[in-house]
């Protein structure tokens, strides 16, 4: 099947054109930051609340060097480059009592630039529910998004849960 890595729901498209004027400045922030992205693929992402924008993060390839460090460690098995999703980038550069309540914007562009499909994975979409992030929006087309409320969802907020039975059945 292949779609393993996300939650099943049914997100609610939206056109562009009809999302709210404060979304789309956010779109716009979350672009730039897409262009920051190191990864092979480029998404960036936007909290904020209303006016106010709170973080910003983009994917981000983080060098894992720690390993190399050991005494004798001459080989490269251990090495690794660790993807950080825009998402959790972005949650990174907020403080923690900000993010409840707070909306998140999500959009990939491609190599023209153009905007992509940016639907988020089930760890980042796990991720902000548990800081309690409200919605999120994401690119599914230059002229459509997807808006996911996370309240609506299954899944264990504000902490760690032990969770129940098949949360994504
Ligand atoms: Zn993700």
């Amino acid at each position: 099947m292949g779609r393993n890595n996300y939650i099943s729901l049914d997100p609610r498209e939206i056109a562009y054109t009809d999302l709210r004027s404060r979304v789309k400045d956010a779109i716009d922030l979350a672009v730039v930051q897409a262009r920051k992205s190191n990864g092979g693929y480029r998404h960036g992402s936007v909290l904020f609340r209303g006016p106010r924008v709170l973080g910003l993060g983009h994917n981000e390839l983080r060098h894992v060097s720690w390993v190399t460090s050991l005494p004798g460690d001459a080989g490269d098995t251990n090495l690794t480059d660790w993807n950080v999703h825009a998402e959790v980038s972005c949650l990174h550069n907020v403080r923690k009592d900000l993010t409840a309540g707070a909306d998140m914007v999500v959009v990939r562009i491609g190599r023209s630039g153009a905007i992509r499909l940016s639907q988020p994975c089930s760890r980042c979409l796990r991720t902000v529910t548990r800081q309690g992030v409200r919605r999120v929006y994401y690119s599914i087309t230059e002229d459509l998004y997807g808006r996911i409320d996370l309240a609506a969802l299954d899944l264990p907020r504000g902490g760690r849960s032990r969770g129940s039975g098949s949360p994504l059945d």
